[in-house]
């Protein structure tokens, strides 16, 4: 069913996607876990355009040519998928607001010939927030018929319980930093936490440029791919310092959470296409400067 290329790259997924098509048994809420997003669209994609297609039967995959898979590989399709995520323009604080979950709702009342499947790029609590997400419960527990929802998010961790509970997670596998990057990453984080004056804004641009030009030294890698990768590793930096407690560093836990959703915000950014240097300036930047 799904192609070559996903089947290899990730085969547990695929059989196991293709198993409950087969017995036409999809859950109606996944959780797509892990870092890595162009996999989890890539994935999507095909998996829309499976549910779709009007030439394929039992195990056969999408034809590739009917009027559905056409539109839905050249993102066209008028219905399907229903993609949110954060308004930027009119939330400020880069969150999924309650009207836009309205307006998805209000959507879903009208039946289809297509089998939906909406997309909510950021499930995060930081992105979805409360309110947001209450009103999407009731939804996402007893969906109309070919209404399917898939989740994204960095970590089950990150995901309000009540909505996770309600999903099925899949953990979608991470992305290749190399060692070079690592030490990299490794070296900007001494320079924004460790440093006795926090760093100017100039620096920070020149701690963004060494990461980008490191990255891009790496012509096989995905570079929006491994660029969140590394703010991952960033983050990840600053969560073990909070787990190590290490009581000669005098910053508290909540500076470090504080941290690590800067660096989870700019993540988001970075997937709405916002370009890179200004994004990584202000991240660094911000990042020296936070304070309890
Ligand atoms: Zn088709």
């Amino acid at each position: 069913m799904f192609s070559e290329s996903l089947k290899s790259e990730i085969p547990s997924i695929c059989s196991f996607f293709e198993a409950a098509l087969l017995r036409n048994k999809l859950f109606h809420s996944y959780l797509f876990c892990g870092s890595a997003e162009e996999i989890k669209d890539t994935f999507a994609k095909e998996l829309i355009q499976l549910l779709n297609c009007t030439n394929r039967a039992n195990a056969e995959p999408a034809c590739g040519h009917c009027n559905n898979c056409s539109w839905i590989q050249e993102n066209t399709h008028p219905e399907v998928p229903i993609i949110i995520e954060p308004d930027l323009e009119k939330s400020k604080k880069g969150v999924i607001l309650v009207g836009q979950v309205q307006k998805l709702l209000s959507k879903l009342q009208y039946k289809t010939q297509f089998h939906r499947v909406i997309i909510i790029k950021t499930a995060e609590m930081e992105f979805l927030p409360s309110e947001s997400a209450n009103s999407l419960l009731k939804t996402i527990e007893e969906p109309s018929p070919n209404t399917l929802f898939l989740m994204y998010a960095r970590d089950k961790e990150m995901v309000m319980p009540t909505i996770y509970s309600r999903s099925q997670p899949i953990s979608f596998p991470g992305k290749i930093i190399t060692k070079e990057i690592n030490s990299v990453v490794a070296g900007i984080a001494d320079s924004l936490f460790y440093n006795n004056s926090p760093i100017n804004f100039f620096e920070a641009g020149k701690l963004a440029s060494e990461l980008s030009a490191e990255i891009a030294a790496n012509k096989d890698l995905n570079s929006t791919e491994t660029l969140s990768g590394a703010l991952d590793d960033l983050a990840q930096i600053c969560l073990n310092t909070i787990q190590s407690k290490n009581s000669s560093i005098d910053q508290s836990e909540k500076l470090w959470l504080k941290r690590i959703e800067l660096i989870g915000k700019a993540q988001s950014k970075l997937r709405s296409f916002c370009s890179a240097q200004p994004v990584l300036e202000n991240l660094f930047s911000d990042l020296a400067h936070a304070t309890n």
